[in-house]
């Protein structure tokens, strides 16, 4: 298994990993298989969406703090963080990456993020590697 740590500079932002998960690929060489790419946190995510308009992303975030704000009535767990929690649990802790000729099979406008909800932090993602 690979890992990279990535620091996180806001409470809510996704942080592009394609490039460190394309650079584990080739070090371990794989032409053909799958990757599994996974950040073992509670409040953080990965992603795969679009990389070409950065409004994407704005607006993705500004979608999930107005559907889940920080502060609702009725939270109860003390840190005062449910919130990152439950958008961590929408986004989801994984994404497999199809691997093909020894490259990420990625649309066009597709990229990988790590998804961070309750920044800034330093995060750990793992990658692992399946097939020859
Ligand atoms: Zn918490």
């Amino acid at each position: 298994m690979d890992s990279f740590t990535i620091s996180t500079s806001q409470r809510n932002t996704f942080v592009e990993i394609t490039g460190q998960v394309r650079h584990s690929l080739k070090r371990r060489g794989l032409r053909e298989g799958i990757g599994v790419v996974y950040c073992p946190h509670t409040t953080a995510g990965i992603t795969i969406n679009e990389n070409a308009d950065p409004d994407v992303v704005h607006d993705m975030l500004l979608w999930l703090e107005r559907t889940i704000p920080q502060q609702q009535a009725g939270f109860r767990h003390g840190e005062g963080n449910s919130d990152s929690h439950v958008k961590a649990s929408l986004v989801g802790s994984s994404a497999v990456i199809i691997v093909d000729k020894g490259d990420l099979v990625l649309g066009r406008w597709q990229g990988i993020y790590l998804c961070e909800f309750d920044g800034p932090r330093t995060r750990t993602v793992c990658v692992q590697w399946l097939g020859s």
